[in-house]
C-alpha cells in the first residue's frame, strides 16, 4: 500500500546519516485543484511541496519552511510552504495559461533564468534565507546546488511527481562521530544507491519498499509516519489586519462602487467580504476602559 500524505524519518544503523521520505496524495490534489494549472506546472508544484516537507523535517527545531523560485519564464514565481505539523500550501504566479496543457516542460522551460530561495522562519529565533541561481534542469538538482552552497551538512534530495501524487527522499550527513574515511565511503555508497532510484519507483512503491530497493544491504530503520495535510493559515483576523494598511477612505470608496470589499486568498480560494459597517468597525479606535 502506498504511504500517501505521510512523512517518515529513517536512520542507517552505525552511521551518522539520517533520512526523510514523504509522499503526497490528497494534500497535493487539494492544492492543485484550486487552480487550472497546465500539467507541467502542477507536476513541478508537487515537487516543491514535497521539498518543503522534507527540508522542514530535516531541521532541528520547528520552523516554517518556504521553497520559492522566481524567474523570467512563463511561470514568474512558484512557492510551497510547510508549517509545523506538515501543513502545506502552495502558489504559482505567471502567465501559464498559454502553456500547452499536457506537454511536460522542464523547470528551465517554465521558470527561465532566475533564483531559488529557501526561507526558514523558526517559532523562536531569527529568520534565515539562502538564495542560489537556478542552474539545474530540475528542482532536485537546484536544491542540491543550494545545499552545497549554503548548508553545512552534506545533503542529497530526489523528488518525483505524477498527476495526483508526489514523492521525495532526502538524506543528510550529520556531524561525523565515527571514522571519517569510513563515513565518507558510506556517504558515497548511500548517495550512489539513491541515484539509481527511478521516478516510477518513487511514485509506485511504499516508503518501506523504496528503502528496501535502495538499501537492503544496509541496516535501515524506518520510523513511524507523520500525517501531511493541506492547510491554509489565512483567517478573517489576518485579512482585517492586511486591509487596515489600505486605509478607510479607499475601502469605503470600493464599498460605494461594489457594495463589498472582497478579498480572495490566493492559496486556498477562501473569500472574505466586508460591507460598510464592517469596514467602519475595523477602524473604530479601541475605547479606553476607565474605572
Ligand atoms: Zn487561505
Amino acid at each position: 500500500m502506498k504511504d500517501y500524505d505521510t512523512l517518515q524519518r529513517f536512520l542507517f544503523d552505525d552511521t551518522d546519516i539520517r533520512g526523510e521520505i514523504a509522499t503526497l496524495g490528497a494534500s497535493y490534489q487539494e492544492i492543485i485543484k484550486l487552480q487550472d494549472y497546465p500539467a507541467s506546472v502542477a507536476l513541478l508544484l508537487g515537487e516543491f511541496l514535497v521539498a518543503a516537507t522534507l527540508i522542514s523535517a530535516s531541521l532541528k527545531h520547528a520552523a516554517m519552511v518556504t521553497v520559492q523560485v522566481t524567474g523570467d519564464g512563463p511561470v514568474t514565481a512558484m512557492m510551497a510552504e510547510c508549517t509545523e505539523g506538515q501543513k502545506l500550501r502552495g502558489i504559482v504566479r505567471g502567465d501559464y495559461s498559454l502553456l500547452p496543457a499536457d506537454d511536460v516542460l522542464s523547470l528551465p522551460e517554465l521558470i527561465g533564468a532566475g533564483t531559488l530561495a529557501i526561507t526558514i522562519e523558526p517559532d523562536q529565533g531569527e529568520r534565515y534565507q539562502g538564495i542560489v541561481k537556478l542552474e539545474s534542469e530540475d528542482l532536485s538538482g537546484c536544491l542540491e546546488h543550494y545545499f552545497n552552497q549554503s548548508a553545512q551538512l552534506l545533503t542529497k534530495i530526489k523528488l518525483a511527481s505524477c498527476s495526483g501524487s508526489a514523492s521525495g527522499i532526502l538524506i543528510q550527513q550529520m556531524p561525523v562521530t565515527q571514522d571519517h574515511d569510513k563515513a565518507l565511503t558510506t556517504w558515497q555508497h548511500v548517495t550512489t544507491m539513491m541515484d539509481t532510484l527511478k521516478t516510477a519507483e518513487q511514485i509506485d512503491l511504499s516508503h518501506n519498499d523504496q528503502l528496501y530497493r535502495l538499501f537492503h544491504q544496509d541496516n535501515v530503520r524506518l520510523f513511524e509516519a507523520k500525517k501531511i495535510s493541506f492547510f491554509c493559515s489565512c483567517s478573517l483576523q489576518r485579512t482585517v489586519k492586511a486591509l487596515s494598511y489600505i486605509g478607510i477612505e479607499e475601502l469605503l470608496e470600493t464599498v460605494a462602487e461594489q457594495e463589498f470589499v472582497q478579498v480572495t486568498c490566493q492559496f486556498c480560494a477562501q473569500n472574505y467580504q466586508f460591507g460598510e459597517a464592517e469596514i467602519k468597525a475595523m477602524f473604530k479606535p479601541t475605547e479606553d476602559i476607565i474605572h
